[in-house]
């Protein structure tokens, strides 16, 4: 199950805060590290500040986008000390964000992004996510160093699965009622997308308005068979046959 539960950086600028998230996610049974764009990787000093972690760094997948990342995942969270304009749901406790991850975590793969050390996520790659989550901290100094923020979600996140409840009182999920990954909800908006500009609700294209229509649905927290009923319902409004 930890074995689903992928950590994120998004294009790290220093090698060595790489092979400290590796090792703090190591000291946390977490072993899934995907990087988007790092500067500067492979390097010796990731290795070397990974230390007993290097198994990690080895693994490491690297690829060139946010989604590219997180396609398959049904959860997925950026970590962020601001709060942003946009109303995702936000966990403003990191052990209730992982009690859900570590749920969710049982029968999909689930994402923790972390952003740049300079300037965090940006609002788009926020808006790649599902949810967000802050780690409480001094109002005057609340940001944390970036592997030091891996480290307190992975111990969150570790200890959520300890306490998990034991799996004889847990119902295996159908996959209709799991939610739908980040491919599913990607192509149900690029649709709605599509219906509203054919149907004049949307004269051109609009980021703001989609932007709040993924927020919105995003908060509803969709199972895989209620999008798949907002889909027929979509292509019920499109003129024809037409496939995605
Ligand atoms: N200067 C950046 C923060 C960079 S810290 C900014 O102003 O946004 C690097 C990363 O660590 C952040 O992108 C975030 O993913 C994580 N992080 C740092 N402090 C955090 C906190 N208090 N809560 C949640 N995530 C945090």
């Amino acid at each position: 199950m930890l074995s689903n539960i992928r950590i994120v950086l998004v294009q790290t600028y220093h090698p060595g805060n790489i092979g400290q998230a590796a090792r703090a996610m190591k000291t946390m049974g977490l072993t899934d590290l995907v990087l988007v764009n790092p500067r500067q990787f492979p390097d010796p000093e990731a290795s070397r500040l990974a230390a007993g972690a290097e198994d990690v760094i080895d693994q490491a997948r690297v690829v060139a986008s946010l989604d590219q990342a997180v396609a398959e995942c049904v959860q997925v969270v950026g970590a962020s000390a601001r709060l942003r304009s946009l109303p995702l749901p936000h966990y403003d406790e990191p052990d209730a964000m992982a009690r859900t991850l570590v749920e969710q975590a049982e029968n999909d793969p689930v994402a923790l992004v972390f952003g740049r050390e300079r300037f965090g996520l940006t609002n788009d790659e926020i808006r790649r996510c599902t949810h967000q989550v802050s780690i409480p901290a001094n109002p005057d100094y609340g940001i944390l160093n970036l592997a030091q923020a891996v480290q307190v979600l992975a111990y969150e996140t570790f200890k959520a699965w300890r306490q998990r409840p034991a799996s004889d009182f847990r119902t295996p999920r159908p996959a209709s009622e799991r939610a739908p990954t980040r491919k599913q909800l990607d192509h149900f908006h690029a649709h709605l997308s599509r219906v509203m500009a054919a149907s004049g609700f949307l004269t051109q294209p609009h980021a703001r308005t989609e932007a709040q229509l993924q927020a919105l649905f995003a908060r509803a927290q969709l199972s895989r068979k209620e999008l798949s009923l907002l889909r027929g319902l979509l292509k019920s409004l499109e003129p024809g046959d037409q496939d995605d």
